[in-house]
């Protein structure tokens, strides 16, 4: 059986930053996981319904639109054989609301082994999204990233309760992508 690993972690903490370098490192080792982003899957379809144009966008859709991109694509991913890491969001903020991002049933589908969190400091967090010209981030403050991230890690514990799943967290901290990335290594090894 596959082993299935979600990293999660609020827009701008480096996430897929992280997952990139650790295929990288695990490369060398022999040990593969084929790499899967949630939010590509959701945009797929919903760029050839022609419902939004950016991925930035999704998060600003109804919320039965969300939840009805959410369930294809986890069936879609659950498709997909061997080791793989999905990435992906704990909760999507959305202007009503966090959202979960595994729901009971897109847990259902995807049986997650196991479960990451990918932290940094709140102040990391916001430079990061202001210097990053590529994504239409929230302009959150600092008191909302924090917000966020204490509510992803109460929203983690609930996974683990549903789908038997471990959580674990990888802090990423400025000047430290080394160490967060040796961190990823060990748990996907
Ligand atoms: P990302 O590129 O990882 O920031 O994902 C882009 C967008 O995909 C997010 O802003 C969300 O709107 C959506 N998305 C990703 N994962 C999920 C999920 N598990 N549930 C709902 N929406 C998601
Ligand atoms: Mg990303």
């Amino acid at each position: 059986m596959g082993k299935t690993v979600v990293i999660t972690g609020v827009p701008g903490v480096g996430k897929t930053t992280v997952i990139n370098g650790a295929l990288a490192a695990l490369e060398k080792e022999g040990v593969s996981y084929q790499s899967i982003n949630f939010g590509t899957f959701m945009f797929e379809v919903a760029s050839q319904e022609g419902i939004a144009s950016d991925r930035d966008e999704m998060r600003r859709l109804d919320q039965d639109v969300q939840r009805r991109l959410q369930r294809s694509a986890a069936q879609g991913i659950a498709q997909i054989e061997g080791n793989i890491i999905v990435d992906t969001h704990c909760t999507v903020s959305t202007p009503k609301g966090y959202l979960a991002g595994l729901p009971e049933w897109v847990l259902r589908e995807l049986k997650p082994d196991i479960f990451v969190l990918v932290e940094t400091d709140e102040d990391q967090i916001l430079s990061r999204r202001l210097s990053d010209a590529s994504r239409v981030r929230d302009m959150d403050g600092y008191m909302g990233i924090r917000d966020h991230q204490q509510f992803n890690r109460s929203i983690a514990a609930s996974y683990a309760m549903y789908s038997g799943c471990t959580v674990k967290i990888v802090r990423n901290a400025d000047f430290l992508l080394d160490k967060a990335v040796a961190d990823m290594v060990e748990i996907l090894r």
